[in-house]
């Protein structure tokens, strides 16, 4: 069996021939789509490799964020955005290997829509949105209605997604995510926070302990509500406590090979209330 193979020059290119084959496999870092080709998931129809499209392979500061080309690299991430966006460049930093990392984008993160993708905890704490393009026009999508199913995503078969929209969140974040071994893993589960003084906001995110990633709205709340945000005293344990119950509690994990729903919510109580002293005590010191 033959594969064709598109590989436009420049964005416009790139969504007249997902118009034109709306079969066509987009093809970034490859480390997903790769993996599945030889395994023989996936029949090979056609691949759009949007490797030579330049507007995806960039980010730029906009008046309150930042607009992360779809095909920018963990390793961009990390060695360019740490300041802007740490709770993403925290995860980055979690991503595979330096190979996957030099390889792997967050536009490829999102296409896969996997739960247990790294970079989704930090783009739903930040309140990212996602941009999806067509030959029908531009549109953005909140990440918390991108993801609509087990690795399924609100991209239309004529669409790409051209870029994430993460707001700049002021104050500290965090990431947190639980693995065998350090290295190369998928999530077992994966937190993120970031918390936002100024308006006293507090955003999560919740990996690999559902169908999708998730939000926990009723710990964002009570933290909202209990933090002393202008004292800005020592956290009290019940408050942290409470914390992790609630994020434990918005979860809706499975047992599989990687761990059981029973240890996932263990686990993230626990992600959740570190990452919280984490950000409350950098808050604290700042
Ligand atoms: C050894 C190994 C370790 C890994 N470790 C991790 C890990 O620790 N954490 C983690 O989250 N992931 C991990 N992964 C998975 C993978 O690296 C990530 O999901 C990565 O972000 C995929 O990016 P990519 O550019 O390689 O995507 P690709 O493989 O090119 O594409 C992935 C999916 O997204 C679609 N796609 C890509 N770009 C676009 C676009 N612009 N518009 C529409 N659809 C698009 C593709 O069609 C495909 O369905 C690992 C993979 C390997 C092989």
């Amino acid at each position: 069996m033959s594969t064709d193979f598109f590989r436009p020059a420049s964005l416009r290119e790139a969504v007249e021939t997902k118009a034109a084959h709306p079969d066509a496999t987009p093809i970034a870092g490859g480390t997903d789509v790769m993996v599945e080709l030889n395994f023989d998931r996936r029949p090979p129809g056609a691949l759009l490799d949007l490797t030579a499209v330049p507007e995806l392979a960039c980010w730029e500061r906009t008046g309150d964020g930042v607009r992360l080309g779809a095909a920018v690299t963990y390793t961009t991430v990390i060695e360019q955005l740490g300041v802007l966006l740490p709770a993403l460049a925290f995860a980055a930093r979690t991503v595979g290997s330096p190979q996957i990392r030099n390889r792997g984008t967050v536009g490829g993160n999102l296409g896969a829509g996997s739960p247990a993708g790294d970079s989704h905890p930090p783009l739903l704490a930040t309140g990212a949105e996602v941009e999806l393009v067509s030959v029908r026009g531009t549109r953005t999508v909140a990440a918390t209605d991108f993801y609509v199913g087990a690795k399924r995503t609100a991209l239309a078969p004529d669409e790409l997604i051209a870029a994430v929209l993460v707001p700049l969140v002021p104050g500290p974040q965090q990431f947190a995510k639980i693995g065998p071994r350090n290295a190369m893993v998928i999530a077992v589960c994966s937190f993120a926070l970031a918390l936002d003084p100024a308006h006293q906001r507090v955003g999560t995110g919740i990996g690999s302990a559902g169908p999708t990633p998730l939000r926990a709205p009723d710990a964002e709340e009570l933290l909202a509500n209990e933090l002393p945000w202008q004292r800005r005293d020592r956290l009290g344990d019940a408050v942290a406590q409470r914390f992790g119950e609630l994020v434990a509690a918005a979860a809706t994990p499975i047992d599989d090979v990687r761990g059981t729903a029973r240890y996932r919510r263990h686990a993230l109580a626990v992600l959740a209330r570190r990452c919280l002293l984490w950000t409350w005590e950098e808050l604290r010191c700042a």
